[in-house]
């Protein structure tokens, strides 16, 4: 295991990107506006032949053993390239479940192609009725002689119509109280038994699917985690997903926002008005906030090797609520061409076109992951020391 240089393997990153046509890699949707790009399977095998996915994977684990600042720095330098890595994201988070707390059959079958960018994975966890209250949730796994049988409906599940597997949560023990009795499987999404209905979102990407399991077989080493506990495992260890899929959003910004600037003129937008000036160099402040912000959470959860709620969601709060306010004022800025750019095939016509999305989609993105009230309620239970308030979310 060679020792991590941080400076060098941006550098490296950052050469080898810009030496890259990104733009050949087909997508299944388009950008959605989180930070790290579209969905594309194409660039999750580029990055498994370069030996990139699994750069803070333990060794042991046939990884390059580096520590969670590698794979903080390889999302940040995508997305300032603005790579199509949205797989990226959810192979890290189920990667890291599986590496931390999976079994030895479950890590067999699974590092290898995972490590090699072959497979991608969703998360199925929320259902109508179980979102911030996860506990609420009613799909069922019932024990089978050589593992499970999977019966319920999963709602929300980004990619859920393009990915091979998918994290599911499931109630294994139907007595338990509800927080206890909850196990998390990885579900294959292409055998019999699986509906999924594509869920087409506010600006036309069919980036969400309903996921319908009708007695779906479950090896029994898919199991992730303890069995009626692995729920609570896996949210501890999907902590990192928060950090890994926001700390992106300044990177991505940054460079979103070097590109309107150059491109304002196109739209008779004058870059010497003093409240042009105040919006674009505001908004250049906000995203080297949020940058900072990310930084100490990595820095914490390095430092206690597991948990920095609080960090965590400060900095999540901050970059979606960043997000929002980018959107609807550079699309301020733009004019009509934000929601009605001519598809020309000119890079300010491409840039409209993604302020636009990013206007639509910046406030489902508050949700995903969690809702902002949750955040809140972690900031000041975690962070403040409040009492809980009432309504006992997750
Ligand atoms: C873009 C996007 C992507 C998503 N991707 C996935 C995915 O890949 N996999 C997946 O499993 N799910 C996914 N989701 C679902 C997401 O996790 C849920 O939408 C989220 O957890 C909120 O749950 P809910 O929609 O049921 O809303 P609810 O939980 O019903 O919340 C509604 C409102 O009430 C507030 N609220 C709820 N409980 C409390 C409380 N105790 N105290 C104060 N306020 C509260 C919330 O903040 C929110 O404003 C995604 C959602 C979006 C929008």
């Amino acid at each position: 295991v060679s020792r991590y240089d941080d400076a060098a393997f941006r550098a490296q990153l950052r050469a080898e990107l810009a030496a890259t046509d990104l733009a050949r890699f087909p997508v299944a949707h388009a950008d959605l506006g989180y930070g790290f790009g579209a969905w594309s399977p194409q660039f999750l095998r580029w990055l498994g032949e370069r030996d990139l996915i699994a750069v803070s994977w333990p060794a042991p684990a046939g990884g390059r053993g580096w520590p969670a600042r590698a794979a903080y720095a390889l999302l940040q330098e995508l997305a300032s390239a603005q790579a199509p890595a949205e797989a990226l994201l959810y192979t890290l988070a189920v990667g890291y479940c599986i590496c931390s707390v999976g079994n030895r059959d479950l890590q067999a079958e699974f590092l290898g192609p995972m490590r090699s960018g072959t497979v991608t994975f969703a998360e199925a966890l929320s259902e109508s009725e179980a979102g911030s209250d996860l506990f609420s949730l009613r799909t069922q796994a019932t024990a089978t002689d050589d593992g499970w049988r999977l019966d319920g409906q999963k709602v929300w599940t980004s990619n859920g119509a393009h990915a091979d597997y998918a994290l599911v949560a499931a109630r294994t023990d139907p007595q338990a109280s509800r927080h206890k009795g909850i196990s998390v499987f990885v579900v294959g999404l292409d055998q019999p038994g699986v509906h999924r209905s594509p869920i087409i979102d506010a600006t036309g990407e069919p980036s969400f699917a309903e996921v319908r399991f009708d007695g779906v077989r479950i090896p029994g080493h898919r199991l992730v985690g303890r069995l009626n506990g692995g729920i609570v495992q896996v949210l501890e260890a999907l902590e990192w997903d928060r950090l890994y899929g926001r700390c992106v959003k300044a990177p991505y910004l940054r460079r979103e926002l070097e590109q309107v600037v150059a491109a304002l003129p196109t739209w008779e937008c004058d870059l010497q008005d003093p409240s042009v000036r105040d919006i674009v160099t505001s908004l250049a402040t906000e995203i080297e906030v949020c940058d900072a912000l990310f930084a100490r959470a990595l820095e914490s959860m390095e430092a206690s090797g597991q948990s920095a709620a609080r960090e965590v969601s400060i900095g999540k709060l901050f970059a979606d609520e960043l997000g929002q306010r980018f959107y609807h004022q550079i699309a301020g800025l733009i004019g009509p061409d934000a929601i009605a750019a001519p598809a020309d095939g000119t890079a300010a016509g491409a840039l409209a076109r993604r302020i636009g999305r990013g206007l639509l989609t910046s406030r489902g993105l508050l949700l995903a992951g969690g809702a902002p009230d949750i955040q809140r309620m972690t900031i000041a239970t975690r962070g403040l020391g409040l009492a809980a308030s009432v309504g006992g979310a997750r």
